[in-house]
């Protein structure tokens, strides 16, 4: 055969095969069915487990899951380059008009609005000192606070190079202002306070002092998120991977114009202040506002009652183990104001205790995470995904049966 009858006979194999397989009837017997479409995953390609999380927003199970809106942003923002400083002001003010409030920010988490808010209040628009910043010369800058407030997260504070006074009662916040203070801190979910939010507001806005309040997991009820800046708070944060299903690692931090432009000075796409390493990317900036946007349209009333019916429908898989009783609790807030089932039983009947039982549903397949104490469980139900209401019942159900 001369090369060139090669050449043709070659080509014409596959296009006479194709003529085929698109004519007759009975190509599907002759062409090799086409592989089934496979989904790669990556839980499973890296060996992590996935978790059923029956508890509540926790940060070392990653959070909440986004909603479909959120990845949605993601995914279509990803293929276009944008300028940060256009995309931060852009979002910030249509969050800011959504939530009622001057100006807003995209942080990446809660605990950088802390402290990108602290430094905005220290340093103002001042160039000088967001370049030193948290080696200003001079005594230390000083966020007052009230003792009963003080916890792990106000570090975010203190790595601005503040110093934290605390104070008890309104007289000794009085007291408490001098030159270097620069800020005062409320945290919203604190157990006990010995100054109330109006007391600790009449008393720094007479100081002409900036008042920050930590509401990070503070939703629902959605009314939080306006309630605070009526008040008369400066500077709020909301978490943006709790209750509100954003991208775990975004916040909000809203409030006064003139603050969140200097907290904004302090951030990325600056080069080197303070909060640069604490950068939030295009994709997460989308999707913080395509969270709240979703969070606010939400109708609450109905996923409060679907709420309380997976509570009921777990409840009632349970109680058909003798002694075991379910009860729906709400709680009092204000962080995680939301329901869960508490599960209790007698011990001499089904002979397990709640820290078994959390230990077996951890370690079975799926694996699942939930709370408790020496004497009841906790089954948390807002994170679930609907099919996961009754893989839990059936699992808690198993378990204490087993026990039986
Ligand atoms: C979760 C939380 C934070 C930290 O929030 P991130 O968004 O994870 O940075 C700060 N303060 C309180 C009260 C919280 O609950």
């Amino acid at each position: 055969m001369k090369r060139r009858n090669i050449l043709k006979g070659l080509s014409l194999v596959p296009l006479t095969a194709a003529g085929i397989g698109s004519s007759l009837p009975f190509s599907s017997a002759f062409a090799a069915p086409p592989p089934p479409p496979t989904k790669r995953d990556l839980f499973k390609e890296l060996g992590v487990t996935p978790v059923i999380n029956a508890g509540v927003t926790m940060t070392f199970l990653s959070g909440s899951l986004m909603m479909p809106e959120v990845l949605e942003a993601i995914n279509s923002t990803a293929h276009d380059f944008a300028n940060m400083y256009e995309l931060q002001d852009k979002v910030g003010a249509k969050i800011a008009e959504m939530l009622q409030v001057e100006a807003a920010m995209v942080t990446s988490g809660a605990a950088c609005a802390m402290l990108l808010g602290t430094a905005a209040a220290i340093t103002g628009t001042d160039q000088e000192k967001i370049k030193l910043i948290p080696n200003l010369p001079g005594p230390r800058p000083e966020v007052i606070m009230q003792k009963t407030h003080r916890y792990l997260f106000d570090q975010a504070v203190s790595t601005t190079g503040a110093k934290i006074v605390e104070v008890e009662g309104p007289e000794e916040m009085e007291k408490a202002f001098n030159a270097n203070t620069v800020m005062a801190l409320f945290f919203n979910a604190a157990e006990k306070s010995s100054v109330t939010h109006e007391e600790f507001l009449a008393i720094a806005k007479k100081h002409k002092i900036p008042t920050f309040l930590d509401a990070a997991a503070d939703v629902p009820p959605v009314e939080n998120l306006f309630k605070f800046q009526k008040l008369g708070f400066d500077m709020i944060t909301f978490s943006g991977g709790k209750m509100i299903r954003g991208p775990q690692s975004a916040g909000l931090l809203f409030g006064r114009k003139d603050l969140i432009e200097a907290a904004k000075l302090n951030h990325s796409p600056h080069e080197a202040p303070i909060g640069r390493p604490m950068k939030v990317n295009k994709e997460e900036m989308f999707g913080m506002y395509a969270a709240l946007k979703s969070y606010l349209e939400r109708d609450h009333k109905k996923e409060w009652n679907e709420w309380l019916d997976r509570c009921k429908r777990i409840q009632a898989q349970l109680e058909t183990i003798a002694s075991v009783k379910g009860e729906t609790v709400v709680d009092k807030g204000p962080a995680n104001a939301f329901p869960s089932l508490h599960v209790t039983w007698d011990q001499t009947k089904v002979k397990t205790t709640p820290k078994d039982v959390l230990e077996a549903l951890k370690s079975g397949t799926p694996s699942i995470v939930a709370n408790g104490k020496d004497d009841m469980l906790s089954i948390g139900v807002v994170l679930l995904k609907p099919e996961q209401v009754n893989i839990v019942a059936r699992r808690v159900k198993e378990i204490l049966q087993q026990a039986v």
